[in-house]
Order: C-alpha cells, then sequence, then structure tokens
C-alpha cells in the first residue's frame, strides 16, 4: 500500500510560535490587557495596533532569537508524531523570510527529524531571488512538488488554496481561524486516512 504523505505546516502547527512571541516579545514591551486568544486576526495588526510593517519585523526578528530556535514543539502534535508518525510520510511546509529559515530547519530536524525528512519553503517577503512564481505560495509550491495526500495547516486562505489541487486539507485551530475542532479531534482525523 503507497503511505500516505502528510504536509504540515510548521509554525503555529509544529509549533507555538506565535504564543510565544505573544507572551515572550510583545507583552513584555507592551504590557497589552489582551490574550492569547484575543488574536482573531491574522495577521493581526488591527487588534495589537500595530502597522504591518512593525509587526513583521517585530514577529521575524523574533523568528531568529535563542527563546525561537528552542522553543518547545506542540506537545499533542509531538505525541502523535510518537505514536503515529511511523504510518505516514511526512513533509513539513513553511512560508517564513529567508533569513529565519536556517534556524527554522535546525529546529525542525532537532524536534521532527525521525519522523519529518523533507522540508521546503515558501518566501514570505520579497526576499528571494531565481525562485520561479511558480513557487511563491504553498498552493504553487505543492502543484510543482506533486506530492502529498493531506494538507495542515493554521492558515484559511492556505487551506482553501491547496484544497483546490485535490488534496485532502485540515485546519489546524488557532483563535484567528475558524477551525470548530480541537487539536485532539484534529489529529485523530489524520488517522483516517491511513485506514483507507
Ligand atoms: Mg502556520
Amino acid at each position: 500500500m503507497k503511505p500516505i504523505t502528510i504536509v504540515w505546516d510548521v509554525d503555529d502547527v509544529l509549533n507555538e510560535f506565535t504564543r510565544l512571541w505573544f507572551e515572550k516579545a510583545l507583552k513584555s514591551q507592551h504590557k497589552f490587557n489582551l490574550l492569547f486568544e484575543d488574536i482573531r486576526e491574522n495577521p493581526p495588526t488591527k487588534i495589537l495596533r500595530m502597522k504591518e510593517q512593525e509587526y513583521f519585523r517585530s514577529i521575524d526578528r523574533f523568528r531568529v532569537s535563542e527563546e525561537a530556535r528552542n522553543m518547545s514543539p506542540n506537545p499533542y502534535v509531538l505525541g502523535w508524531f510518537k505514536q503515529h508518525g511511523h504510518k505516514f510520510e511526512h513533509i513539513a511546509l513553511s512560508s517564513r523570510p529567508l533569513s529565519t529559515i536556517p534556524a527554522l530547519s535546525e529546529w525542525i530536524f532537532r524536534f521532527y527529524g525521525s519522523w519529518i525528512r523533507t522540508f521546503g519553503y515558501v518566501p514570505s517577503r520579497k526576499d528571494v531571488l531565481g525562485s520561479t512564481n511558480i513557487k511563491k505560495n504553498k498552493h504553487g509550491y505543492l502543484k510543482w512538488l506533486g506530492k502529498g495526500d493531506i494538507f495542515i495547516d493554521d492558515n484559511t486562505d492556505n487551506v482553501l488554496t491547496v484544497e483546490s489541487l485535490g488534496i485532502e486539507t485540515i485546519l489546524f485551530p488557532q483563535p484567528w481561524n475558524n477551525s470548530t475542532l480541537g487539536v485532539g479531534k484534529v489529529l485523530n482525523l489524520l488517522l483516517k486516512y491511513n485506514l483507507k
């Protein structure tokens, strides 16, 4: 039987990057009276009263910080991998600026390298020259790659565009999307594909 390949988003799926950024980098500076659960838009510039440039500068700087390099994996997701990871093939696919990719790559293989052996990225800022337009977003990347049976991501736009390729998609629950499922339910959903 051909193994099922799962394509995993990295930030806010394999890890809890935005929560960590919010609690460590943002809240300590601004002393917002907000909770992580209040971040109901992506990017959360209106809620946080930040200009887009200021927001991206803050998260991109945090992405290469020691704290982010050593962030813990999402414990539920890591637990799922320990129990079920060997039943599937895995690809990690991130949308980030190139300057943050070496640190993320090290992070992925340090924590998930027993199961994930393929990592790709699409540049989230215009910082990569020499790449064709085909690979400018996750939809284009996966269309080019021609691999992936299930795609899991917290970004609604990514989920909708990848769905159009005929790939099964799962929206990973975060405050800024409208997923109605809990993390445990979402991870259980993956197992049903293995039974086909
Ligand atoms: Mg994400």
